[in-house]
C-alpha cells in the first residue's frame, strides 16, 4: 500500500543525529523512512511521478545509500541502473573523478561503457548536501556524453548550496532542511 505524504510527512520518518560522523555535521538518517514500506513506497512513486513523462534511459546512483533509492526508483520508472561507486569496487575499466562532500574527500568511478552517447540520465542520490557528490557525478556523465535530464534526493540540505554547484540540473526532493 501506498499513502500521499506532504514533505513534513517524509520529514517525520527522518531521524536527526547530531556531530555524526563527526563534530558539527547533522546527520540526516533515513533509515525511518526505509523501514516502514508504506513510506517507503510512497517516496519512491512521487519521485517516480515527478519524472514519470520524460524518458530515462538510466538511473545513476552513488554508493551507498544511493543504491536503495536509485534502485527502487529504477525498477518504478522501468529503466536502467548505472551504479556510481567510491575507488576500487568496480571490476572493469573505470573513470574517476576527486570529489569532496560534507565530512570528506575521496575518489568516485564508473564503468566506461556505462552510459552511451545521448543516453539519458537521472542521477539519484539519498541527500544533496554540498553538492560534490553530483558534481563529479555530473562531469563524469557530460565527459561520456550522456544526457543529464535532472537530479532526484530524498533530501536536499539547503543552507549548504548544493543547488549552486549543479545550476544546469533540475532538481526535485522530496524533503529540505
Ligand atoms: P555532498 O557531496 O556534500 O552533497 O554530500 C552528499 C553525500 O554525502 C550523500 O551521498 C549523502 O549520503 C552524504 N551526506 C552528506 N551530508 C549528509 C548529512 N548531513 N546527512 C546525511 N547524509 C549526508
Amino acid at each position: 500500500m501506498s499513502v500521499s505524504k506532504s514533505t513534513e510527512d517524509f520529514r517525520k520518518y527522518i531521524r536527526d543525529v547530531p556531530d555524526f560522523p563527526k563534530k558539527g555535521v547533522m546527520f540526516r538518517d533515513i533509515c525511518g523512512l526505509l523501514k516502514n514500506g508504506p513510506v517507503f513506497k510512497s517516496a519512491i512513486d512521487e519521485l517516480a511521478s515527478h519524472y514519470g513523462k520524460q524518458k530515462i534511459d538510466a538511473v545513476v546512483s552513488i554508493e551507498a545509500r544511493g543504491f536503495i533509492i536509485g534502485a527502487a526508483l529504477a525498477y518504478r520508472l522501468g529503466c536502467g541502473l548505472v551504479p556510481v561507486r567510491k575507488k576500487g569496487k568496480l571490476p572493469w575499466k573505470v573513470y574517476r573523478k576527486a570529489y569532496n562532500l560534507e565530512y570528506g574527500e575521496d575518489l568516485l568511478e564508473i564503468h566506461q561503457d556505462a552510459i552511451e552517447p545521448g543516453k539519458n540520465a537521472l542521477i539519484v542520490d539519498d541527500v544533496i548536501a554540498t553538492g560534490g557528490t553530483i558534481e563529479a557525478v555530473a562531469e563524469l556523465i557530460k565527459e561520456m556524453k550522456g544526457n543529464i535530464i535532472g537530479a532526484a534526493f530524498l533530501i536536499e540540505l539547503t543552507g549548504l548550496g548544493g543547488k549552486e554547484k549543479i545550476k544546469d540540473i533540475p532538481i526535485f526532493s522530496l524533503i529540505k532542511y
